[in-house]
């Protein structure tokens, strides 16, 4: 299934094309002092690895300020100021050569600022964001509105929009972020339907793991589907590298963006599995990570129904009986004993990046695939009829055909 994508005016941060057609991005923050500038680059590199394309660094003083001066031209992705209260910092950020700009309504209030940082920007070629937030709405609105209902939060954007029009400024992607999903959703569906600036997605404040990730996948996928959004983050409570992988992971996952790294796929495990997969998928997810490999890879609790099911997965392994099964694209491969079961899968997923799937296929050991069926023909039978369907029908024919007197 292929969504259209909103069509939106492309703009760039930096070297990198947001809306207009691109692929859909992967934004995060640094959590670092801006002003320790080894630190903060130390985390641009691991969000970069983690799979950012661009990142956001505060910019809330003169020596953050001049710490992005240090930190842009030495960072692998396109840097973008955050500016909240002091504009005369965006026009620093300008000055140390920031790729974007990042600046809050609800924060920046006088016209004349906000068009001062747009005449800069637009001298310096750079795109700003207008990043509206619930929790930061301007006063007048929340007045207006009683909330910060979706309508609100657009007007917060319409205006903002308005004034860097008039000074003939059109590099310019928007948010409007809330911390709940369904407004979240309703405010970005009103936006698109508003203006037709590239969009910046993201749940506000979503909180800690496991719940931050689930609202905003909540928020951000049902948006992606939608054909709505250009570029994304994930604002978690935790390590920035995760906000930077889930939003990665996201893309791939909704098959927007390539796969670049592995996805485990795993059964959920039940009374048939010969194997602790629980245990075996997390060996296997930490050894194959540090592979940095784009491939698919399943893990399955039993042979009886592990290769079928996962046949769409570029490699697996199936437990049976004391021996893992690997199949590659559901064709059973090899068999090894049960404790090399994690070894052997990241030596196989070795050779199938290197020599790929037609090569390892024929490289298969001929009697793996018989073994399988054995071995699953005979767990079939250890494991019966484990219903009791035989017994089931035999009862309901005896009610059936009880006295009916
Ligand atoms: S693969 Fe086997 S163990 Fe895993 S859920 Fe399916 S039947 Fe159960």
């Amino acid at each position: 299934m292929t969504t259209t994508r909103r069509q939106s005016r492309q703009i760039h941060v930096g070297d990198v094309p947001v809306g207009g057609g691109a692929a859909v991005t992967v934004q995060s923050m640094t959590t670092t002092k801006t002003a320790d500038v080894d630190g903060t680059l130390a985390q641009v590199y691991a969000l970069k690895g983690a799979g950012a394309d661009i990142v956001r660094i505060t910019c809330n003083d003169v020596d953050a300020a001049q710490g992005l001066a240090e930190i842009v031209p030495r960072a692998p992705v396109p840097i973008i100021a955050d500016i909240h209260f002091q504009y005369r910092l965006a026009l620093a950020a300008l000055e140390a050569g920031v790729a974007g700009l990042r600046l809050n309504p609800g924060n920046i209030r006088k016209p004349e600022h906000i068009k001062a940082v747009a005449a800069a920007a637009l001298d310096a070629g750079v795109p700003i964001r207008v990043g509206v937030n619930a929790g930061s709405l301007d006063k007048d609105l929340l007045e207006k509105y009683g909330a910060p209902v979706p309508q609100a939060l657009v007007d917060s954007a319409v205006h903002e929009i308005r004034l860097l029009e008039e000074v003939g400024f059109h590099d310019i992607k928007i948010s409007v972020k809330h911390s709940n999903v369904p407004s979240m959703v309703a405010a970005y569906r009103l936006l698109a339907e508003t203006v037709d600036y590239p969009l910046h997605l993201g749940v506000t404040e979503a909180g800690p793991p496991p719940g931050g990730i689930i609202k905003s996948v909540a928020g951000i996928a049902t948006l992606l589907l939608e054909g709505i959004g250009d570029t994304i983050r994930f604002s978690l409570t935790a390590d920035p590298v995760e906000e930077a992988k889930a939003g990665r992971q996201l893309l791939e996952y909704l098959g927007l963006r390539e796969r670049k790294g592995l996805d485990l796929i795993a059964c959920p495990s039940c009374g048939r599995a010969e194997v602790d997969v629980i245990a075996v998928a997390a060996a296997a997810q930490t050894a194959l990570e540090a592979e940095k490999l784009p491939i698919q890879v399943a893990v399955m609790g039993c042979v009886v129904n592990g290769p079928g099911e996962a046949r769409e997965a570029d490699l697996g392994i199936a437990a049976g009986k004391g021996r893992g099964h690997l199949f590659i694209k559901g064709q059973v491969v090899r068999v090894v004993p049960e404790a090399e079961m994690v070894d052997a899968l990241v030596d196989e997923a070795r050779k199938l990046a290197a020599e790929g799937v037609e090569a390892r296929l024929a490289a298969a050991d001929a009697s793996a695939a018989a073994l399988a069926d054995e071995t699953a023909l005979e767990l079939r039978g250890l494991r019966g009829d484990v219903n009791h369907t035989a017994a089931r029908r035999a009862a309901v024919a005896e009610v059936a055909a009880g006295d009916h007197g």
